[in-house]
């Protein structure tokens, strides 16, 4: 069973900002930013390229309200999603990143030859 799967049970503990009877935000581990949010659907979904129209359309605003009780919502925030070995992501349990509480940075995510495509 996945980590995040461990996490929903209980097995493992989390530092749980809020839940429902289909998703769960909890604090990340490693932070990233002051405000690090994980968001994961409580059923086992691998990868943001697996959702279906229908849960998006539920954890969308699950996520907006995560960010009002953060007091998120004003001043902004990123929202991450890890796809897949090139997009990074190391927990295959679809989970989306929220960071805030300060003005973020937007660095160089490869060597730069981003511009051959332009
Ligand atoms: P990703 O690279 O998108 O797969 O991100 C995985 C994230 O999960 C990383 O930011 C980790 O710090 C975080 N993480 C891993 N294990 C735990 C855990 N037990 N509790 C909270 N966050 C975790």
């Amino acid at each position: 069973m996945c980590i995040f799967c461990q996490i929903v049970k209980g097995e493992i503990p989390c530092n749980k900002v809020y839940e429902n009877d289909e998703f769960l935000a909890f604090h990340d581990i490693n932070p990233k930013a002051p405000i690090h949010i994980l968001v994961i659907p409580k059923e086992h979904v691998e990868k943001f390229q697996d959702t279906t129209p229908e849960m998006m359309a539920k954890i969308t605003p699950f996520i907006q309200e995560i960010a009002k009780t953060l007091e998120l919502d004003k001043r902004g925030y990123r929202l991450i999603v890890n796809n897949g070995d090139d997009g990074g992501q190391e927990v295959m349990h679809l989970h989306f990143h929220i960071l805030g509480g300060t003005k973020l940075t937007w660095p160089q995510l490869a060597p730069d030859e981003s511009k051959k495509y332009l």
